[in-house]
């Protein structure tokens, strides 16, 4: 049998389409896309075959297999010409055991998982290797795409940006304007793309996208493609080979637009149902108490849903008050028996700053999930001697504004209870000794 994938309808309609096909959404139903895998062709290796070969292709050279992402090629995009793939050395970051921080907040076994290690800086890069090299297979294949075009809180545009440059293949960005940091809007500038700041939110500028892309010379890299899903899924394999094959009991996800929520679940249950690991774990999706509309329909049993004006809120990566992956995750939480937890402006800061006085450098998109973190913990769903894995978004250093303005407590709607401003002395050595006696004492 041969490794094989296609696109096929969520809402079960049955509808099948090739992942070269042009299309976000169902032409029958309007339901959105999953990649599908030939699970037959697969399950001719054996569960201690695969552990092997993405063991072996972890630690290798050979190009692109090396890569996190495409490591697991057979299970991400089989059929794509190895000569297509775009890759950046994506994936194989560090799962940290934060010992420190977890005995401090009651939960020892607790790890996160750095995919702010990724070459942008964020784990959109894991999803945006498969995208842009489908994109480039059709190409080749001759599919008349003149370009690829995202809308983003920052962190998709900046890995859409970098994966097309490396391509050969030009790229648009809508961006929400003076709602990203400016690391993440220098970011496509530097790579050449076509940045358009507009006068609106995320939500917004997706709208606009979604009506720009329906003409399909320019290609759609939001999350709503599944296509990269299927590279972000590669977290969850990632994630439990480094703790030697073992399941966590909880992943805690901070979640904007769904697309990484699902791509996790995704990863889990084709292990589980490969017979990589046994059992499930429990996920958490952490959302910023102001752009919570998953929070609110977990609130009711995901009765109803509601999407809300997202508010300003300092994890901007995830101002996004209508996610498109909401029905995905929604099926993710039913599956792995998940919770939903938001954090406040206060919460998400206090608990970064925690995160970095013990060695870290998280965003605030992380800070949320750590918040959420000690919520469980403290409310007792989360208990002493589980093993929690804290999936860490982006990289700390593209949030200067944020780490600059709560140690000069200047960030609304948060007192720094951390803060550690420098102390301006002097250039005098009593001043100095002074002040070092000073400070040391405190200590
Ligand atoms: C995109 C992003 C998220 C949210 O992921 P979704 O798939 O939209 O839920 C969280 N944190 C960071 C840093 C991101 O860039
Ligand atoms: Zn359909």
């Amino acid at each position: 049998m041969t490794y094989h994938s296609w696109l096929e309808c969520t809402r079960g309609c049955g509808r099948k389409y090739s992942i070269y096909d042009i299309i976000y959404r169902c032409e029958d139903c309007g339901g959105l896309l999953d990649v599908e895998h030939n699970m037959a062709a697969l399950k001719d290796d054996s569960a201690a075959g695969w552990k092997a070969r993405f063991e072996q292709r972890a630690g290798s050279f050979a190009w692109p297999y090396n890569s996190g992402v495409w490591s697991k090629k057979e299970w991400v995009c089989p059929e794509i010409d190895i000569e297509n793939v775009v890759s950046l050395g994506e994936g194989n970051s560090p799962l940290l055991h934060i010992e420190q921080l977890g005995e401090r907040w009651g939960i020892p076994d607790l790890w996160i998982k750095q995919c702010g290690t990724n070459h942008t800086g964020s784990f959109k890069d894991l999803g945006m290797t498969v995208l842009v090299s489908v994109v480039k297979q059709m190409i080749t294949d001759g599919k008349p795409i003149q370009a690829v075009a995202c809308a983003s809180t920052g962190d998709t545009s900046a890995a859409m940006a970098a994966y097309c440059a490396t391509a050969g293949i030009p790229a648009i960005v809508f961006l929400p304007k003076g709602k990203v940091s400016t690391a993440q809007l220098v970011q496509p500038i530097t790579h050449g793309a076509h940045v358009l700041a507009l006068d609106t939110d995320f939500d917004g500028c997706m709208h606009i996208v979604q009506e720009v892309t329906a003409d399909k010379s320019i290609y759609l890299a939001n999350s709503m493609n599944s296509l990269r899903i299927e590279g972000q899924k590669t977290v969850a394999i990632e994630v439990t080979r480094q703790l030697g094959w073992q399941v966590p009991d909880w992943v805690i996800i901070p979640s904007g637009n769904l697309g990484n929520a699902s791509a996790l679940g995704r990863g889990f249950m084709m292990m589980y149902v490969l017979g990589l690991i046994n059992r499930l774990p429990r996920i958490v999706a952490a959302q910023s108490a102001n752009a919570n509309p998953l929070y609110k329909s977990f609130k009711n049993g995901f009765e109803k849903y509601q999407p809300v004006d997202a508010k300003a809120t300092l994890a901007t990566a995830i101002q996004i008050g209508h996610p498109v992956s909401y029905e995905r995750a929604v099926k993710v939480l039913k599956q792995f028996r998940g919770v939903v937890e938001q954090a406040n402006e206060d919460e998400l800061a206090n608990a970064a700053a925690q995160a970095d006085l013990t060695g870290l450098y998280t965003c605030p998109q992380t800070g949320v999930a750590l918040a959420a973190l000690r919520k469980l913990v403290k409310r007792g769903e989360i208990r002493r001697d589980d093993k929690v894995v804290v999936i860490s978004t982006a990289h700390g250093l593209k949030f200067t504004g944020f780490k600059v303005g709560y140690h000069e407590k200047t960030l609304t709607d948060v007192i720094s209870r951390h803060a550690n401003p420098p102390l301006e002395l002097p250039a005098d050595y009593t001043a100095v000794r002074k002040a070092i006696d000073e400070v040391v004492a405190k200590a």
